[in-house]
């Protein structure tokens, strides 16, 4: 159920003396408080308790069946999270152990018996205060939540294209590579590069070379559809896909698939040999072991990816680890 989140708070009174209640009711209602609730034993407490989800309970300790300090212990237990009630207990005058216990079981403060209405009304308007901030600490920190997934989504995107940019692809390789390195599995990378795309925009324009660029990551993201996969921008109009536990014919075959599906978007440029946009790729499949690094891999796809551009671009070329 949803709590109250108007000023008057609900209130839940847990006390077995009919008189004690009566009168609690009657200070209560003479401060504004409607919402007022009346437990006569622990059993009665517990189930209001969970129907009504009270903003404050005053909490009796001595009821003929379950005591006070185990019903706080119930409600705490049952509190949702982002969610707290007020209990304030009632004690019999001189009774200190009893308020001590009261506060470690989970209690918020104390109210001796007699209650008199002037400490009742400044303790429940306290509680209200503290409900209050409660609430918009709540309220803040969901929306504090929101706004660091949506931050953290835009620190790790290309606003371009919209794939992984460049930040989130460092990460994702190391951790990558460190896993492959754990399980003893081979790793794949493809480094993609459009052809020609300097001319390609001095010919039809920026506007629709960003166009281009956005298809073309369409692609390449189509082509890892795998949990292990990334796709992402490297810079400019070169693209990585990772591709963890694949092997080099799994590796060459996803990039072969890509460059095909690149073609097959038809967009037209003079300067190719296609007159076609047309990526080429370098891959290179290594096993992540010891005295290999990251970074040799990086260059070594690099490597072949020039291979690929030397061999007439809009085509993959297969490298190897270290020859850089
Ligand atoms: P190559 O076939 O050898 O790769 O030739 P290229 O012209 O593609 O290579 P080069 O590195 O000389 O040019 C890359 C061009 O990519 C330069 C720049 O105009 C273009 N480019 C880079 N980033 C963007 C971008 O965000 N939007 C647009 N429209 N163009 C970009
Ligand atoms: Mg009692
Ligand atoms: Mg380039
Ligand atoms: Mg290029």
């Amino acid at each position: 159920m949803q709590k109250s989140n108007n000023v008057m708070p609900k209130v839940l009174v847990v006390e077995d003396s009919k008189v004690t209640i009566s009168v609690l009711s009657t200070y209560l209602e003479n401060m504004g408080i409607t919402q007022i609730f009346k437990a006569e034993s622990g059993e009665q407490a517990m189930a209001l308790y969970r129907k009504e989800r009270p903003d404050i309970i005053l909490l009796d300790i001595q009821l003929p069946d379950i005591d006070g300090f185990s019903i706080a212990q119930q409600v705490r237990k049952l509190e949702q999270k982002d969610d707290w009630t007020a209990i304030i207990f009632l004690t019999g005058m001189s009774k200190d152990e009893d308020l001590a216990r009261g506060i470690a079981v989970g209690g918020d403060d104390y109210l001796t018996k007699p209650v008199s209405s002037v400490v009742l009304e400044a303790k429940v308007r306290a509680m209200q205060r503290l409900l209050k901030m409660q609430r918009e600490l709540v309220k803040v920190t969901r929306e504090l939540n929101v706004a660091n997934a949506e931050l953290q989504r835009l620190s790790t995107t290309d606003a371009l294209t919209g794939i992984a940019n460049r930040r989130a692809l460092n990460d994702f390789m190391s951790r990558e590579w460190r896993r492959c390195l754990r399980i003893k599995k081979q790793m794949s990378l493809v480094m993609l590069d459009i052809d020609f795309f300097k001319l390609y925009n001095d010919k039809y324009g920026h506007q629709a070379g960003d166009d281009c660029l956005r298809s073309v990551a369409e692609q390449i993201l189509r082509a890892a559809p795998r949990g292990t996969d990334m796709a992402a921008r490297y810079g400019g109009e070169e693209f990585m896909l990772v591709l963890s536990e694949t092997n080099v014919d799994g590796a060459v075959w996803i990039a072969e698939r890509v460059r095909q599906m690149v073609s097959d978007l038809r967009i037209p440029h003079y300067a190719t040999p296609s007159k076609l946009v047309s990526v080429s790729c370098g891959v290179v499949t290594i096993l992540p072991e010891s005295g290999r690094t990251l970074e040799v891999f990086l260059k070594s796809v690099d490597a072949a990816l020039y291979q690929a551009k030397r061999g007439g671009r809009d085509q993959v070329v297969c490298g190897e680890y270290g020859k850089t």
